[in-house]
């Protein structure tokens, strides 16, 4: 309750590292905090890093564990002047937000939470989003550190902690230094629902297409002009609208989405994103779509296009596979906690997918947050507690295997 009322929005449109100098301003509190545990190495770098090591306990050669979280909010909705709400003992009722009586959160619009009764609920007041996402990370990590401190007969190897800044904006890992964090595998924790584990995500590229027409005077343009314009609206109306689009597939279907469209008659531009869990199958997404762009222009005589791929991020599966240990380490800690992992495909990417292919394989651990990037965001305080329990068995699960 205390690290969401800390303003730490990311900007998109913002070209510096970290996006927004805000972000340290939590950041700068949880150096302060480690430190005062004992954690002597807790360090905030310039690029809005915070590093910090609980040291091991056990005398054992074990693995160096990385628990990673992020410190910044969306953009999708204010941050600034979180007022956190606590419902102690919630049961099932409407919960109606103070500060704007028509953000009403309901087991009707979130039935997760017909299953949080008895639980103590967080929630903001009706004006900003909460900030769970993820704080809510944060907290847990904070008190996972907190309680391996003053239980020294917990016998575990060295825990990495790492806070990063911007990864609303998909730069949460632009800047981060692998050789200082030195750790062999990782947990981000930014997931939602008690029990869900997160060891895949989409793969995902970027296709800039840019067309270029031929431009003449409009008044004696006979025979020669041909638009740009023109030919980037009809071949994003050639897409298919039944399918193909994020708007009409789920689970393990991929898509092709524009995002931006501009333009002029000389020249127009429409970016696409392009999503699979099969990074094979990103392929076939972009020759369909390049294919429909080849049909589309062939009716405008003179004009000529681009098809750039950029790749942006990849299904952390592919690492996680080749390193099998790191999931099942998180089973086997769900399952001393009494929980059933729920294996889950996230429809996007997190830290950990990028951190995967940065060499630390990094699934993703439920914290109870949930509708985030809105102002009905919530939170369970003891599905928090069972994301700290979880991942203490996790490190006990680690030295007693080794
Ligand atoms: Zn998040």
């Amino acid at each position: 309750m205390k690290y969401v009322q800390i303003d730490t929005q990311s900007d998109p449109n913002s070209p510096t590292q970290p996006s927004t100098e805000k972000q340290k301003n939590l950041s700068k509190i949880l150096v302060q905090e480690l430190l005062e545990m004992g954690i002597d190495d807790a360090e905030l770098d310039e690029h809005g890093y915070v590093y910090a090591t609980v040291p091991a306990t056990s005398s054992k050669k074990l693995p160096t564990i990385c628990y990673c979280a992020h410190v910044d909010t969306s953009p999708d909705a204010s941050g600034e002047g979180v007022k956190p709400i606590l419902h102690k003992n919630y049961q099932g009722q409407n919960l109606v937000l103070p500060d704007d009586h028509s953000v009403v959160i309901t087991t009707e619009n979130h039935p997760y939470l017909k299953q949080r009764i008895g639980d103590d609920i967080i929630t903001a007041s009706g004006l900003t989003l909460l900030g769970a996402d993820d704080k809510a990370g944060v907290a847990v990590i904070m008190d996972i550190a907190q309680y391996l401190i003053t239980h020294p007969e917990i016998k575990h190897g060295p825990l990495r902690i790492l806070f990063t800044p911007d990864e609303e904006i998909g730069r949460g890992v632009n800047a981060v230094d692998m050789k200082r964090l030195g750790a062999d595998f990782g947990y981000t924790l930014d997931g939602g629902e008690r029990g869900h584990l997160e060891g895949e995500s989409f793969s995902a590229d970027m296709v800039v297409v840019k067309i270029d027409g031929i431009s003449a005077h409009p008044g004696y343009a006979k025979g020669k002009l041909v638009s740009a314009l023109k030919i980037a609206s009809a071949f994003v109306a050639a897409l298919p609208r039944g399918e193909w689009s994020p708007e009409t597939t789920s689970d393990m279907q991929g898509f092709v989405h524009p995002m931006h469209i501009e333009g002029s008659i000389e020249q127009a531009t429409v970016e696409f994103i392009i999503r699979d869990f099969d990074t094979e199958k990103l392929k076939h997404h972009e020759d369909r779509l390049k294919k429909i762009l080849e049909e589309t222009i062939k009716d405008f005589n003179g004009a000529q296009f681009h098809f750039d791929v950029i790749e942006q991020y990849r299904n952390m599966k592919v690492i996680l596979d080749q390193h099998p240990h790191v999931m099942d380490y998180a089973a086997q800690a769900y399952k001393k906690a009494g929980l059933t992992p729920e294996k889950i495909s996230i429809r996007g990417g997190t830290d950990g997918s990028r951190l995967s292919f940065m060499g630390l394989p990094c699934p993703n651990i439920f914290t109870g947050e949930m509708g985030i990037h809105s102002k009905q965001e919530y939170v369970s305080v003891q599905d928090m507690q069972k994301s700290v329990e979880v991942m203490v068995e996790l490190l006990k699960g680690v030295e007693e295997q080794n």
